[in-house]
């Protein structure tokens, strides 16, 4: 049988039983991978949205999008062979010539702050269907406005996509926080003629107007009271994740650490394409998840599966994602 993936809209409508047949099924899969954009927009996980408490934090983890790609092998375990990365997939259920990633930021409402972590694509990514982030945030009872902290855990454009709307601020009462080592690597002129270049114009555009208004922090750093930050450099020079800490109870928002739920986790050696320094990438992965283990923490993952978090436990070889379920209903 060919992957239900690859079926594209002649298959839908032709004219062989088995294409009839196939075609209430295939419909909606088929039709999220092969749409338009425009189509994509519509059918973009927009208005998803996951709200829990820590201790009295109220949580809130908004999908800004999902994005389907071909080839995981070309991105995930890249010094692997094909074959090594395909079986892993289908041990997971996977399919493995395409695969969806997330986008997905989190707001933390403090009673003080309302801190968001992340921007997502913004409108350059809404013809694709992705940069839902602020009609997420609606959806779940908060406006842009009332953001008093955006922190960016790093600079790559699906984080900070969505720090400007129409040329103006879209968050237009927020100070920012940011990576100082990130900031430093993606503001410097020699990253032009680079394979950086892109990511150093994007800094340029995005977040270098907000430099005066931007707290540039380091390892150990304080957000806001309960929120520290923690440096996981790798998969950008100076990426960093925070732990959210109220009433006892704490989060790891691990942004970038981990970048698909079976590839990276289960084999967190394996390189990955967007990670700039491969091994300490690695070394972070390994570190971060198993503090998150060892400790039994929930975690917010920005390319999980939404709602994007869960637990980990560690294994042999990796991890394994565990997807929240009910743990912060009662
Ligand atoms: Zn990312």
């Amino acid at each position: 049988m060919t992957d239900p993936f690859s079926l594209g809209r002649r298959g839908l409508f032709g004219a062989t039983a088995a294409g009839v047949l196939a075609a209430p099924f295939l419909m909606n899969r088929a039709a999220f991978a092969q749409a338009d954009p425009k189509t994509d927009a519509a059918m973009s996980p927009a208005m998803k949205t996951n709200g829990f408490k820590i201790g009295t934090f109220a949580v809130t983890v908004i999908s800004d999008g999902t994005r389907v790609s071909e080839k995981p092998q070309e991105t995930y375990g890249t010094n692997q062979t094909p074959e090594a990365v395909a079986e892993l997939l289908k041990a997971n259920f996977l399919p493995t010539e395409k695969f969806v990633n997330g986008f997905s930021p989190t707001l933390v409402d403090t009673g003080s702050d309302v801190i968001l972590f992340d921007t997502g694509m913004g409108e350059g990514g809404r013809k694709a269907g992705a940069g839902q982030l602020i009609a997420g945030m609606q959806a779940a009872g908060y406006s842009a406005d009332q953001v008093t902290i955006v922190v960016l855990t790093h600079m790559h454009g699906d984080h900070i996509g969505g720090l400007m709307e129409g040329g103006q601020p879209a968050f237009k009462n927020a100070r920012y926080v940011a990576g100082q080592a990130e900031f430093d690597f993606w503001k410097d002129p020699a990253r032009a003629g680079t394979p950086a270049e892109g990511g150093h114009k994007g800094v340029l555009e995005k977040v270098v107007p907000f430099a005066e208004k931007t707290t540039f922090v380091g390892d150990g750093a304080e957000v806001a009271p309960g929120i520290t930050g923690m440096a996981a450099f790798g998969h950008s020079p100076g990426h960093m994740i925070y732990r959210i800490e109220s009433g006892g109870k704490a989060l790891i928002l691990t942004a970038d650490t981990a970048n698909h739920f079976v590839l990276s986790l289960q084999r967190p050696d394996w390189e990955v394409k967007f990670d700039m320094d491969k091994a300490a990438a690695a070394a972070t992965r390994r570190k971060i998840f198993d503090m998150i283990a060892t400790d039994r923490l929930p975690f917010v993952g920005y390319h999980m599966p939404f709602p994007s978090v869960g637990f980990i436990e560690k294994l042999d070889q990796g991890y394994r994602f565990v997807p929240e379920t009910y743990q912060f209903e009662i």
